[in-house]
């Protein structure tokens, strides 16, 4: 008998036939003797549409008013609805459940609204439902500051309240039910051929997911990486309902003493560049550049200082693209202070990166990547690299010719049957 959490995420919550399909496989998971804990998400795009309807009451074109406590209490209103009506799910079929938000299991949070962190979680309450022989059914997404306030974990954040609950009841899995069936080498909807993972480490999802890859959110991977609580990653929509040996488990280390050279590729699509030309080349430019921008809580990613010419610079950085006109603003009004200086900037690109730790032990992954750009006319505008990732900025119409090719290029497509 072990102890599971699962999470269950929109699509698989996505409408009243969904739930009655995820409450028959939670029972399944009873009746093997385990004891389950499930945390959901909101129903298909509730939150995208509840977005929308702050939208007709609430310009933020001006970004003087904060509301950002307000869209917490409605954000998390979508996870109220779908863990209510799979607690009444599971009672229907005769399976004792109870549905708990956020607040009633301490999922204790910062106070930083939208994208709140979570700071505990009290497993009072759960081990007390558990004793009872519920299921508790844990609004994910959702937490609650010191003064009693809602907050959301930012998108995706279900993911994070499973692992953050599967690491407080030291659960022996914690399983994330999505729309496809593992982790695959790349973004299944862009390359058809990508190829399903058995397994990745924790190292990897998590360069995965901070570099754009939507499948697991990054704070839950920054949760797994410290806690080493095993995931698995897998479909609820298969009929089959064992779990042993199915999905992609995400782990310490591969049992193949060999890691794989590139573990997978991802994107960010809503990138914007900003370019400097012709800055006095002395010491603190970037400093000056970049410190309005980080005092606005803006987060700036790539960064590129060309070599000094005539004692001049030039200077580039990437920020997501919501904030792209904030940093603009910023950056027109720190260059006032010098003469001569040139603003170039796009709000049009994307950045593509390739991931894998066996690229600590191999050189040449960096070229592959330029050449098999190169063949497809795929100018690259920025390159980062670390121990375990290296990352271009292209032109976001390229996006999916550039995934394409690099898959390609590093064999990564699905092991043709013999
Ligand atoms: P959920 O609503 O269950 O949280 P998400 O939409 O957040 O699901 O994540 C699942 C989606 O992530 C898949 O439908 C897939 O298109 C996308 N995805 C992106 N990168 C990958 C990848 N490497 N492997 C599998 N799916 C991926
Ligand atoms: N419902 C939230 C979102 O759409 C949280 C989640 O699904 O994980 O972002
Ligand atoms: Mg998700």
């Amino acid at each position: 008998m072990a102890l599971i959490v699962q999470k269950y995420g929109g699509t698989s919550v996505g409408s009243i036939e969904r739930i009655k399909a995820i409450a028959e496989r939670i029972k399944f998971a009873k009746d093997q003797g385990h004891d389950v804990v499930v945390s959901v998400s909101a129903m298909g795009d509730s939150t995208n549409k509840l977005i929308a309807l702050s939208r007709q009451v609430f310009s933020d074109k001006n970004m003087t008013q904060d509301c950002s406590r307000e869209m917490d209490v409605l954000l998390s209103s979508g996870e109220q609805v779908s863990a209510s009506l799979l607690a009444m799910s599971l009672q229907e079929i005769g399976i004792a459940a109870c549905s708990l938000l956020g607040h009633q299991v301490s999922i204790q949070t910062d106070a930083k609204h939208r994208r709140a962190r979570i700071d505990s979680i009290g497993t009072e309450r759960l081990v007390e439902t558990i004793k009872l022989g519920q299921v508790p059914i844990v609004a994910g997404f959702q937490g609650v500051t010191s003064k009693g306030d809602v907050t959301t974990l930012g998108r995706g954040g279900s993911d994070t309240t499973a692992v953050a609950l599967a690491a407080a009841l030291n659960a022996d899995e914690c399983q994330i039910y999505t729309d496809v069936d593992g982790i695959y080498t790349t973004d299944p909807r862009i390359e058809p051929g990508a190829r399903k993972l058995d397994q990745i480490t924790y190292e990897e999802m998590l360069e995965l997911s901070s570099l754009g890859s939507q499948i697991m959110q990054t704070r839950a991977m920054e949760f797994a990486n410290k806690c080493h609580i095993p995931i698995r990653v897998l479909s609820s929509f298969n009929s089959d309902f064992t779990t042993q040996g199915n999905g992609t488990l995400i782990t310490n280390k591969y049992n193949d003493a060999e890691a794989p050279l590139v573990a997978g590729i991802t994107f960010t699509r809503d990138e914007s560049e900003i370019n400097i030309r012709n800055l006095p080349d002395m010491p603190g430019m970037a400093y000056k550049i970049l410190k309005p921008i980080s005092e606005q809580d803006i987060e700036v990613d790539m960064i590129v200082q060309s070599a000094t010419r005539d004692g001049h610079i030039d200077f580039s950085f990437t920020v997501h693209r919501e904030n792209f006109a904030k940093a603009l603003l910023s950056v027109e009004k720190t260059s006032l202070n010098f003469e001569n200086t040139l603003i170039n900037s796009n709000a049009h690109v994307v950045k593509l990166s390739v991931v894998g730790v066996g690229m600590r032990s191999h050189a040449g992954v960096a070229t592959t990547i330029f050449e098999a750009l190169a063949n497809e006319g795929i100018n690259i505008r920025m390159i980062s690299t670390s121990e375990i990732k290296v990352s271009v900025l292209i032109d976001e119409n390229l996006l999916d010719k550039g995934v394409r090719c690099l898959h390609k290029a590093f064999a990564l497509n699905q092991k043709k049957e013999t």
